[in-house]
């Protein structure tokens, strides 16, 4: 069987997986990024590919998914807020320092392309996949198809503003985009925004820097009101963002990842209600809502799948 190489390279580390062409991961090396400049990025990604081209070989495809707006045909991240970049010719650079052809695209879209060829899109042909984590990360399969767009910016869905006037500030410089109201961050958002309103409330003590939105998932569960107050609205945001997704392209299934989704029925139960009330132009009860199966690893799943394909397509 095929083997190849898919890094997943995030704000804070990056990871590579060695994984074989039925989506099976064999091993993963990752290394933590502290300085986020280009020729920084470079120089660890060359590390983390070279300790996996020892149990690949030097000849195993790569495929790597970057944040950003990505050109999978020149390689080059036109912009990536969260790298700080414009313009960075990764694709090319890691092609000239490790002699063998780099394929890049957006995390995200990798993300996706992974979900569905080995998660819980496998099987289906319209399917959503929604990263709950810093931020949102998405990506959608429309008729079989990875939507890419016309400037590989299609399924930009955490972009989508739900509460322009009275929202969370993005950072993309918007407000109250679906991403900073229903991402993780959106979550601890949502209970300093009601800690007005719950005065003996402990939630928040230990500082915004380890507050995490686990603790207030599971203080949610456990039945402090504060962290109920924060979890309904959460939950509310989250929906109506689902809501415009299905209004948008009506997939069979929504999958629901990243570290939020981690509350699984929990948060099913929180949103698909909602959901159902919001929608009303299309069939209700006719897109799925689940939790994602692979997790952290989609990312580097659909990066492989991606390098195997020599392309970024749901076709084989
Ligand atoms: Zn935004």
């Amino acid at each position: 069987m095929r083997t190849a190489i898919g890094v997943d390279l995030g704000g804070s580390h990056v990871t590579a997986g060695i994984i074989d062409e039925d989506g099976t991961i064999r091993a993963q090396h990752e290394l933590d990024l502290t300085d986020l400049s280009f020729p920084a990025v470079i120089e660890a990604l060359v590390a983390v590919i070279g300790k996996a081209q020892g149990d690949a070989g030097k000849s195993a495809a790569i495929g790597i998914g970057s944040p950003g707006n990505v050109e999978p045909h020149t390689g080059i991240v036109r912009y990536s807020p969260n790298l700080g970049w414009e313009n960075a010719p990764l694709g090319p650079t890691l092609s000239e320092r490790l002699g063998v052809p780099v394929l890049i695209a957006n995390d995200a879209r990798c993300a996706t392309l992974g979900e569905y060829t080995f998660g819980t899109g496998a099987g289906t042909q319209d399917f959503v996949l929604l990263t709950l984590g810093t931020g949102i990360g998405a990506g959608i399969v429309a008729g079989g198809e990875l939507l890419l767009g016309n400037r590989y910016g299609a399924g930009e869905i955490g972009h989508h503003q739900i509460r322009p006037t009275d929202g969370f500030v993005c950072g993309c410089g918007k407000i109250g985009c679906f991403e900073a109201q229903a991402s993780g961050t959106g979550l601890i958002r949502h209970a300093f925004l009601l800690a007005p309103s719950f005065p003996r409330s402990k939630l928040l003590d230990v500082g915004r820097d380890n507050l995490g939105s686990k603790k207030i998932r599971k203080a949610a569960q456990a039945g402090d009101l504060h962290a109920i107050a924060a979890w309904k609205n959460y939950a509310s945001d989250l929906a109506l963002g689902i809501a415009n997704v299905i209004a948008f392209v009506n997939p069979q299934r929504i999958a629901l990842g990243g570290g939020v989704s981690s509350a699984g029925e929990f948060m099913l139960d929180a949103v698909r209600a909602r959901v159902e009330e919001l929608t009303t132009m299309v069939p209700r009860s006719t897109t799925e809502i689940v939790i994602a199966t692979l997790g952290n690893d989609a990312g580097q799943v659909g990066a492989a799948t991606m390098a195997f394909r020599r392309a970024l397509t749901t076709r084989l």
